[in-house]
């Protein structure tokens, strides 16, 4: 027989929140699927209660598990609200104040620097350019692992030719995939392909957040984690419960892009993660034949725009074949061909990122910006 919501809810009911509801009936569970003895769902939150929720959460997927025809059950903590943090709201007259709600995600064992990298929207070359960061960042020397959060299009995978699941190693530990020196964690390879499509908010955080803690990450210096396109909730709830030391924002020249891009730097603005810097990519075309250079989107808009609004400029990566080509052939260019001008150019902002992150250079708090 298979479960149903109700048998979820249910079993909920025997765990009790701090405010002495009982989780099931509370209203807070939310974006429950089903699939296949497989049950995943969120519990809301607000950002602040994000650690002492964090055992309720444990408890819940316990629950769940121990339901008859459940083969796996994956909880998740979702703050969809941004986190109060700097509001302007006066307290009642005669109110005592509050104490300053802390919201920082809990850090993540083993790993030095967690390095997000974001997009304003889709098809712009974030998940190609998290992928030879990360190269990058391992030919420098240091221990590399990349998280591939963007669910709606997990793309890692295909950038490192990597097939087949993960290994399961403890009772719920999960081994990443390893390639070119570099750990590899995708949902792309704990889900069908298409699978992806049903995913909502909640849902896409419960993944996030699982892979990101249930993965045995081991030792590492830096973790990249290539997000999903876009600044909506989702996006924004990770880069709040995501120990993040600081973000990149991949952007094409185009005005668009970089309107969107300004949100990108909005969102970690708003949630006090500081902005490593920006990269333009496919900022200028170079014909294969003749080798000549092309601005075609207009190159040096990210550049301009980056100083303007003062944040950190890490590169221009140009749109040339061999980078397309050995992306989607799992061979990246900074693995195969590290002496090539373009894998250069990724080791140079690798160094950029990792000197900024480690003190030697630039990082900066978010810089105010309004978006009309
Ligand atoms: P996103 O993650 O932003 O959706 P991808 O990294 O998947 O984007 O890139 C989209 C497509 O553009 C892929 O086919 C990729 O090979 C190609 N691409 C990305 N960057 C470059 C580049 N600098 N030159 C040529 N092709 C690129």
């Amino acid at each position: 027989m298979s479960v149903k919501e109700a048998d979820v809810l249910l079993a909920l009911d025997a765990i009790q929140l701090p405010d002495g509801k009982k989780l099931g009936s509370s209203g807070r569970v939310t974006g429950i699927v089903i699939n296949d003895g497989k049950v995943i769902c969120a519990i809301s939150i607000d950002a602040p209660e994000a650690a002492t929720m964090e055992p309720v959460r444990a408890s819940a997927e316990a629950k769940i598990r121990a339901l008859p025809g459940v083969t796996t059950a994956l909880v998740g903590l979702t703050a969809e609200k941004a986190p109060t943090r700097g509001a302007t709201t006066p307290p009642p007259a005669g109110a005592r104040p509050m104490p300053q709600a802390t919201s920082k995600p809990a850090s993540l064992p083993g790993v030095k620097h967690i390095i997000a990298v974001a997009s304003g929207k889709g098809g712009v070359g974030k998940s190609t350019t998290s992928c030879n960061l990360a190269l990058g960042l391992a030919a420098l020397g240091l221990k590399v692992g990349i998280l591939d959060a963007d669910i709606y299009g997990p793309s890692q995978p295909r950038l490192f030719g990597l097939r087949g699941k993960p290994r399961l190693v403890g009772p719920r530990m999960l081994e990443p995939m390893e390639r070119y020196g570099v750990k590899v964690m995708s949902i792309g390879f704990l889900i069908e392909d298409d699978a992806a499509m049903i995913w909502r908010g909640p849902m896409v955080i419960s993944a996030i957040t699982q892979m990101l803690r249930e993965v045995a990450w081991g030792e590492l210096d830096a973790l990249v984690v290539d997000l999903p396109p876009g600044t909506g909730d989702a996006q924004l709830t990770m880069a709040q419960q995501t120990p993040t030391s600081g973000a990149v924002i991949v952007s094409t020249p185009q005005d668009l892009a970089l309107i969107d891009a300004r949100r990108g730097i909005a969102m970690f603005q708003k949630v006090n993660v500081p902005l490593l810097g920006v990269i333009e990519n496919m900022s200028s075309f170079c014909c294969p034949n003749c080798g000549h250079v092309s601005p075609i989107f207009g190159h040096g808009g990210a550049r301009a725009e980056a100083e303007k609004l003062g944040v950190p400029f890490l590169g221009e990566v140009p749109l040339d074949m061999n980078i397309r080509a050995t992306s989607d052939d799992g061979r990246p260019i900074v693995a195969t061909e590290p002496d090539s001008p373009h894998a250069k150019i990724y080791k140079d902002i690798a160094a950029q990122v990792w000197a900024s992150l480690t003190g030697g250079g630039a990082a900066r708090p978010a810089p105010k910006i309004v978006i009309e």
